[in-house]
């Protein structure tokens, strides 16, 4: 294990990570609301909470991941009245989209992924807790949480608070609250719609307090690290904060990481912009799965991103270039022995790979080792000074790479068609390199019409085929 170090946005400083236990990572992230299809600002902090959890496991990390769906909230509520349905069966769609969404990103699945509606139970007794602590007040059937009974509250987004008429008695559009910047742990409700009847009366449950009550019960009163997209921070996670340590009297979360925004065309993203993707949107103009990752992935989590379609392409491209190097390296016929030095340069990288993501999770230094490292084996291949023996080491940094990037399998196609996108036009490599063998072995045998018929079928399907000096074989895409 290297040292990992993460930015904090508690303390605003870089710290080593160093989870409560040895050896064991808890995490909890911020889900999806399921009342629509995610967007790609949302799964940009998605690849980024999958990049963290398999880099703390590939450091030999026990990784506790708990992730939720808010499966419940005013709009949720709104549009399942309208629609004259049940929330379950409202969100229902969504839950399983998201779910097939993350399959078709390569996310890994979290330990937990668990639904709001299932823990009311939780957030009830945490109201308890509060009340007995005397952090609540009711006003018209909401339970409220004081805030000024928490002095620490703003120390996570380090907003001031103390322009916002504290003390003074607001109305705000429906409810009455002390001050302006209390917020409701339990709403009451409303005619015609979904409620629970609890111990604290009938009403249904604030979004904060869904984060708070279920990241505890899973992970314990203090977890390791929290995340989620920056917009988050205030005041969803300021209020996670002061329930969980009101309730507890504990430190929360020792790391709180949070994703830059995501902008397209350098705008932010907007439906009224036109520039408002889904990853469904992007799958039905033709673009892959593992572009849309890569480039999620490629720029680190602090940063912000622009999302461009010139950006996707060029994504495109890389994972291309990394796929057809894992080709060549399995496929060229390399003379014996090795190349002294060889072997050192790709440990060097796969240090540099690992050292990049220790810090903070730079995939931007990460993947600059691995491009060097495949340029340079390139370039000795070319000059038939790569041997089969520096072949290993150049296999181990890929896998690395792989297991954090996840893109070098080509799986584009499958995926694309298990969500009912249209790709079986477009040959896959497992067929182009079955297609490309038939030839090599057609013309080993000397019949030179069946591997011109094989070379013709290829480049009708858009494959370009180069043979090689060695007499092995290129190929790419036209
Ligand atoms: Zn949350």
């Amino acid at each position: 294990m290297g040292e990992i170090r993460f930015q904090n946005t508690l303390s605003g400083r870089v710290e080593p990570f160093v989870p409560l236990t040895p050896g064991v990572a808890r995490i909890y992230s911020c889900g999806p609301t399921v009342y629509d299809f995610a967007h790609i600002g949302n799964f940009r902090t998605f690849v980024f909470q999958d990049v963290l959890r398999r880099f703390l496991a590939m450091e030999g990390f026990r990784i506790q991941q708990v992730m939720n769906l808010t499966d419940v909230d005013d709009r949720i509520i709104q549009n399942a009245a309208a629609a004259g349905v049940g929330i379950r069966e409202y969100t229902e769609n969504y839950v399983k989209a998201f779910l097939e969404d993350m399959g078709a990103l390569g996310l890994e699945r979290p330990e937990k992924i668990v639904r709001a509606t299932d823990h009311i139970e939780q957030m009830v007794a945490l109201v308890e807790r509060l009340r007995d602590r005397t952090y609540t007040y009711a006003s018209d059937g909401s339970i409220y949480y004081r805030i000024a009974k928490f002095p620490a509250y703003g120390k996570l987004s380090k907003i001031d608070v103390s322009g916002m008429q504290a003390g003074a008695r607001v109305e705000t559009d429906r409810y009455e609250k002390e001050d302006v910047r209390d917020f409701a742990l339990w709403k009451a409700p409303k005619p015609g719609e979904h409620f629970w009847e609890t111990r604290i009366g009938p009403g249904r449950p604030g979004w904060h307090l869904e984060c708070s009550a279920m990241a505890m019960h899973y992970l314990g009163e203090t977890l390791d690290i929290h995340t989620g997209g920056i917009d988050l921070a205030f005041p969803h996670h300021e209020n996670e904060i002061a329930q969980s340590e009101a309730a507890t009297g504990k430190p929360f979360v020792h790391y709180w990481l949070h994703g830059e925004h995501l902008l397209v065309d350098g705008e932010k993203m907007s439906k009224s912009l036109g520039n408002f993707y889904t990853l469904r949107d992007l799958f039905a103009r033709g673009h892959k799965p593992s572009s849309i990752r890569y480039l999620l992935a490629s720029v680190p989590y602090r940063r912000q991103l622009n999302f461009t379609m010139d950006g996707l392409q060029q994504a495109a491209s890389s994972v291309e270039r990394l796929r057809n190097f894992a080709a060549r390296l399995r496929a060229e016929k390399l003379p014996e022995g090795t190349t002294p030095g060889f072997a050192e340069r790709a440990l060097n990288a796969e240090t540099e790979f690992l050292a990049g993501l220790g810090d903070d999770l730079n995939t931007a230094q990460a993947l600059a080792a691995v491009f060097d490292l495949v340029r340079d084996a390139n370039s000795a291949m070319d000059r038939s000074e790569f041997r089969s023996g520096d072949a290993p080491a150049v296999l181990s940094a890929l896998d690395r790479f792989d297991r954090i990037f996840a893109v070098l399998k080509d799986r584009d196609a499958e995926r694309l068609l298990a969500l009912g996108y249209g790709t079986s036009e477009e040959i896959s490599r497992q067929e182009v390199e079955h297609l490309v063998a038939e030839r090599q072995a057609a013309r080993k045998r000397r019949d030179f019409t069946a591997a011109d018929q094989v070379r013709q079928k290829l480049l009708d399907r858009g494959i370009l085929l180069e043979d090689t000096r060695d007499g092995g074989v290129r190929w790419k895409r036209k």
